[in-house]
């Protein structure tokens, strides 16, 4: 089973975060997410990640938190860069929840902590803190929170202003969470699966302004299903040229006496999620034995 991080850029669209020298904390940590995310999918095996938004959008912090724990994330990593009134507040800082943490969440913390010290060297290290933040509170995995320097600094925001800071900043985050689970590097010869079995749905090549979404919507299929024909690690990030299976026709099923949606699911290699939704189920413990199901 590889592990979900679920990366959450703060604020987004109408929230700009924290603002100042000529700096939005709303980019900044999107940019810091996006290199996270990239630099974890390349580098390391056994790990899927989601975005809490992509792209300049506005996302409640409730719909945040609900999106990671539907998805069953193991970690929540909140991205965010500080703001004081005073100009002269700086460093680095990191939050988890001031309630009832397990120990796992306190070496979540432990493990970025320790990585982001090496890109902050430089700076105040502001230490591990706790706070009672709703995305630390309500995710229900390990969450840590990082603040990455102070935007209203004139000193972090030259920092914060250059690209290959952020990099670092997202690499270092990003192998914090690494050595958390103890993934293992890709070693240089794995290549994307260019399986030559030709799939009886057939493929599709995907086309500049694609989006999994779009590509599943036209081929009457759904992303969850493209991401796990595809062994794709990370939905947000698929490339121009690239060769997606997709799925056959729709398979049928009568249902027999002990069939249950979750059998039935992990048999046709379908999730309940996708038999609920194609069969319209209100609820997936109530199917009748002869009652003819779709199920692929
Ligand atoms: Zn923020």
């Amino acid at each position: 089973m590889s592990k979900k991080v679920f990366l959450d850029p703060g604020h987004g669209g109408h929230d700009s975060g924290a603002v100042g020298n000529g700096l939005k904390e709303k980019d900044i940590v999107l940019k810091i997410a996006t290199y996270a995310r990239d630099f974890l999918s390349t580098n390391y095996d056994g790990v899927s990640i989601r975005m809490s938004r992509n792209s300049d959008t506005f996302v409640s912090l409730s719909k945040r938190t609900t999106d990671a724990n539907n998805w069953g994330a193991n970690v929540y990593i909140s991205i965010h860069v500080n703001a004081a009134s005073s100009p002269s507040a700086t460093g680095y800082e990191d939050y988890i929840w001031n309630g009832n943490v397990s120990q796992s969440t306190k070496d979540l913390q432990n493990s970025i902590h320790r990585e982001m010290a090496k890109v902050f060297k430089s700076f105040r290290n502001r230490g591990k803190k706790r706070a009672n933040f709703h995305v630390l509170r309500e995710s229900r995995m390990s969450a840590v929170l990082t603040e990455s320097l102070f935007i209203t600094n004139q000193n972090d925001a030259a920092f914060l202003k250059k690209d290959s800071n952020l990099k670092k900043i997202a690499e270092h985050l990003a192998i914090g969470i690494a050595k958390y689970f103890n993934l293992s590097k890709k070693s240089p010869s794995t290549q994307p699966s260019n399986s030559n079995s030709v799939p009886s749905g057939g493929t599709y090549t995907v086309k500049s302004g694609d989006t999994l979404t779009k590509i599943a919507k036209k081929h009457g299929t759904t992303v969850d299903e493209l991401v796990r024909l595809n062994n794709i690690s990370n939905p947000n990030l698929i490339r121009v040229n690239q060769i997606l299976r997709l799925p056959g026709g729709p398979v049928y099923h009568i249902v027999k006496r002990g069939d249950t949606v979750s059998k039935l699911a992990s048999q046709y290699g379908s999730t309940q999620n996708q038999i609920k939704n194609w069969n319209k189920l209100k609820d997936i413990n109530l199917i009748r034995v002869g009652e003819k199901l779709r199920v692929k």
